[in-house]
């Protein structure tokens, strides 16, 4: 893996990320694919949209089909047919979402399968097993990730248990890269390791987590257990709290946020790449994001109006179709309802990471992000 950053303005960085299966111009964001698919688009429409990189899940394809399946046909790339970047998630974040069929000890998390009940095991070593198989590009660590309001107490435990897992995991990572460990198929010998940081909304807690995660020495650093319900505002704050601790030549990852207006404070807080479920998820709930903020395709307004969807935007759905022909599609459940929309709110994700990115370039991040977020408003219109 190589990082080089091209461009600064302020903290904004402008950078290429050279992996196994390509380059990602950052800041980028990872659309997300959980059990190795986009929903509502094929890996070709994901072509002609210039995503560079995807995330998928690794709870979900060790359940179904299987870690070892996948390994079998040569891991996720040739099993996708997807010749770009991918990210896994380290299953953790879903495992501790599981609350009720799950047990959590030291050595990791024991849970049950929400498919058909199956008892299986995940520990820092497992996922980076679990991982080797699938053979995406970037491996995350596996952490604890607590609930949110979580009490300095409960979050300090779960930031020193996920430093110790952070050892651990990374022990097993480069054991496998080294072939001190030849028992596990390796589907893509030249996969990296991302660390996580972790510490709840404490900012003491997050310096320590980022002191114990970079002596440990990871290929780059997330930062993780931010966007689970505490106020944006708190968020920013850490961000811009942790972002600069991390190493500056190695890339920064935001996990999981956020709507269009996080990821540009989050630019200009020195991250270089985001995942979230909103483009996809919400588009399939009729809520499709424009420059002016978000918008209902169900509401009756739409009904006879003829204009495209957004009319600064040149995706398919936009170049093609109305608001009422959308509407007209999401009401009556059709298919093509949930690929529009998903084609268009991908489209405008990854349109806004790629403006945010000639903005660093030209030196005009700031003039860019004060006009971002004048005209982007979060609420639906009445
Ligand atoms: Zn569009």
């Amino acid at each position: 893996m190589n990082f080089e950053i091209t461009h600064r303005d302020g903290a904004a960085r402008r950078g290429r990320l050279h992996l196994a299966h390509g380059v990602v111009d950052t800041p980028a964001f990872m659309p997300v694919g959980t059990r190795a698919a986009v929903k509502g688009i094929t890996v070709d429409r994901l072509h002609a949209l210039d995503a560079q990189i995807i995330l998928a899940n690794t709870y979900h394809l060790l359940l179904r089909p299987g870690d070892d399946l996948i390994a079998r046909l040569g891991g996720l790339n040739a099993f996708m047919g997807w010749d770009r970047p991918v990210l896994t998630d380290s299953g953790g974040y879903q495992v501790f979402s599981l609350a009720a069929r799950r047990k959590l000890d030291e050595e990791g998390a024991t849970f049950q399968s929400h498919l058909d009940g199956s008892r299986h095991t995940l520990t820092p070593e497992s996922a980076v097993d679990v991982q080797a198989r699938l053979g995406p590009d970037v491996a995350m660590m596996f952490d604890e990730c607590p609930s949110w309001p979580a009490t300095h107490d409960a979050a300090e435990a779960a930031m020193t248990r996920t430093l110790r897992w952070a050892r651990r995991g990374r022990d097993r990572f480069l054991a496998l890269s080294t072939g001190r460990a030849a028992d596990v198929t390796r589907s893509n010998p030249a996969q990296v390791q991302f660390g996580i940081i972790q510490g709840g909304i404490y900012k003491d807690l997050r310096d320590r987590s980022v002191g114990g995660t970079v002596e440990v020495g990871f290929d780059a650093y997330a930062i993780g257990g931010l966007s689970v319900g505490e106020p944006v505002d708190v968020m920013y704050d850490l961000v811009a709290h942790t972002a600069p601790q991390l190493p500056d030549g190695q890339p920064r990852y935001l996990m999981g946020t956020g709507m269009p207006d996080d990821l540009v404070e989050s630019v200009g807080r020195g991250i270089d790449l985001f995942d979230c479920v909103l483009p996809t998820r919400n588009a399939r709930n009729g809520q499709l994001f424009t420059r002016e903020g978000p918008l209902n395709i169900k509401h009756a307004r739409y009904a006879d109006d003829p204009q495209p969807l957004d009319p600064a935007c040149g995706c398919e759905t936009c170049r093609c179709h109305s608001r009422a022909y959308l509407r007209h599609l999401f009401l009556s459940g059709e298919m093509a309802a949930g690929i529009l929309n998903t084609l268009h709110n991908l489209h405008f994700y990854l349109d806004t990471m790629r403006q945010i990115g000639k903005a660093i370039e030209f030196g005009t991040f700031e003039t860019f992000k004060r006009e971002f977020l004048h005209t982007f408003s979060r609420r639906l219109p009445a």
